[in-house]
């Protein structure tokens, strides 16, 4: 029987992950070692009770009486707090869904990754924070990472069975997001709810904001090279509005390998579960006549300001990637907590990675957790200073 866990089950891309084990046969199929979450208690519980997990797990210590009392009777461990999450991690599973959204997810994985199996890499901020790091720990435990995001397994799957030495550019298409045709005066007033109406994809509140400031996108980048070892001058974006078209892969012959999609995280999630055969995945099949025409255009860096940012963040290299991914998640915060405008998280990330080089805090490889951490708290409280004296 094979063995699973899932952390941040009760996110959008966990709720994906668990519906593909349930249709795949659910608790009768796989053993589910660990499921975690968040606050979402209730969900958490069901999840744990119906795929008859080992272990459920919140990151809140104040969640724990809900979580023991929801789970009363089912045999099911409970434990909480982000040393509990990291520990359940510690369970060995032959694949393991990274899906806590944040650097949160950072700590978790790469413990996933020390049994050696498969890791499922939604986390994209893991990469981003401590892509060398990650990626050692998966090759010193024999461990594979897959990637989960749509655009990375799209890139993945291009490249199968490719002489990589005959890549000439990786283009990962990003839909613009709702103010893809907003101009800047007007992206200045934008709004929460504004932000997180994604017109393609149904996302977490969190990823949804940064596909609207492209932060996302930024993230992607890193994450591609990080990843594949792409030279960041061969990493491309295009913006393609239909979200059909997830990435493409051109090669020294002049051909270009484009994966298409419908805009459902299950495919790719699919994908990693399945891998390395194909298996079945219920999502809607493509009806290219139907949507009849693809669209593709370049990024307008001057609106989206990340897009650079991650450039310069993936020339830097060293720490840049650990100070950026968290001084994005405390924008984010700002702006959610409506403190900052909405393209006031790009000028807070700027000037914080800004700050921090004059420190000279970002020089250092990102290949020792401590220091990832450390450059990880310098900047969150860097970003938090700035905005205090604005
Ligand atoms: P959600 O916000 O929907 O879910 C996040 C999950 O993490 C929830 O289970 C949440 O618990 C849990 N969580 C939140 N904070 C913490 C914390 N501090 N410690 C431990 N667990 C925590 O996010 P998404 O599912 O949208 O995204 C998850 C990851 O996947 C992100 O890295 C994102 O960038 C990536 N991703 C997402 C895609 C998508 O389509 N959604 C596409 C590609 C990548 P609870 O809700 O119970 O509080």
């Amino acid at each position: 029987m094979r063995s699973v866990s899932i952390f941040g089950a009760t996110g959008s891309i966990g709720e994906s992950t668990f519906d593909l084990i349930r249709r795949g046969g659910g608790a009768e199929v796989y053993r589910t070692v660990a499921l975690t979450g968040g606050r979402n208690i209730t969900r958490l519980a069901e999840m744990a009770r119906e795929l008859r997990a080992e272990i459920a797990v919140t990151a809140h210590e104040e969640c724990m009486p809900a979580l023991r009392d929801a789970l009363q009777g089912s045999g099911v461990e409970v434990a909480a707090g982000a040393g509990a999450i990291a520990d359940a991690a510690d369970r060995p599973v032959d694949w393991t869904m990274s899906a806590i959204v944040g650097a949160a997810g950072l700590v978790p994985g790469l413990r996933a990754l020390r049994h050696g199996g498969t890791l499922a890499l939604a986390n994209k901020e893991s990469l981003v924070t401590a892509g060398p790091l990650l990626m050692q720990t998966a090759h010193d435990f024999g461990a594979t990472i897959l990637p989960v995001d749509s655009e990375h397994s799209a890139v993945f799957q291009a490249l199968t069975g490719e002489d990589r030495s005959c890549v000439e550019r990786v283009i990962i298409t990003a839909s613009g997001g709702p103010f893809r045709d907003w101009d800047a005066e007007r992206m200045a007033t934008a709004t929460l709810a504004e932000a997180v109406a994604h017109p393609n994809w149904s996302m977490g509140q969190r990823i949804s904001i940064d596909s609207a400031s492209m932060f996302n996108k930024a993230l992607e980048l890193v994450e591609t090279r990080e990843f594949f070892g792409i030279d960041p001058e061969k990493i491309e974006v295009l913006v393609h509005p239909q979200s059909i078209v997830h990435a493409l892969v051109g090669f020294c012959d002049g051909g270009i390998m484009a994966h298409l999609g419908p805009a459902d995280m299950r495919h790719a999630i699919g994908f990693a579960l399945h891998w390395p055969s194909r298996g079945p995945v219920p999502v809607e099949r493509l009806d290219l006549a139907r949507i009849a025409n693809l669209s593709f255009q370049t990024p307008d860096e001057k609106r989206f300001p990340a897009l650079r940012l991650a450039r310069e963040v993936m020339e830097a290299r060293g720490l840049s990637g650990a100070a950026f991914n968290a001084a994005k998640e405390i924008a984010l915060d700002q702006f959610i907590a409506g403190r900052i405008t909405f393209p006031q998280m790009a000028v807070l990330v700027e000037e914080t990675l800004a700050q921090m080089a004059r420190r000279n805090d970002l020089s250092r490889d990102a290949a020792n957790l401590d220091d990832v951490l450390q450059a990880d708290a310098a900047a969150r409280r860097t970003a938090t200073e700035i905005v205090g004296a604005w």
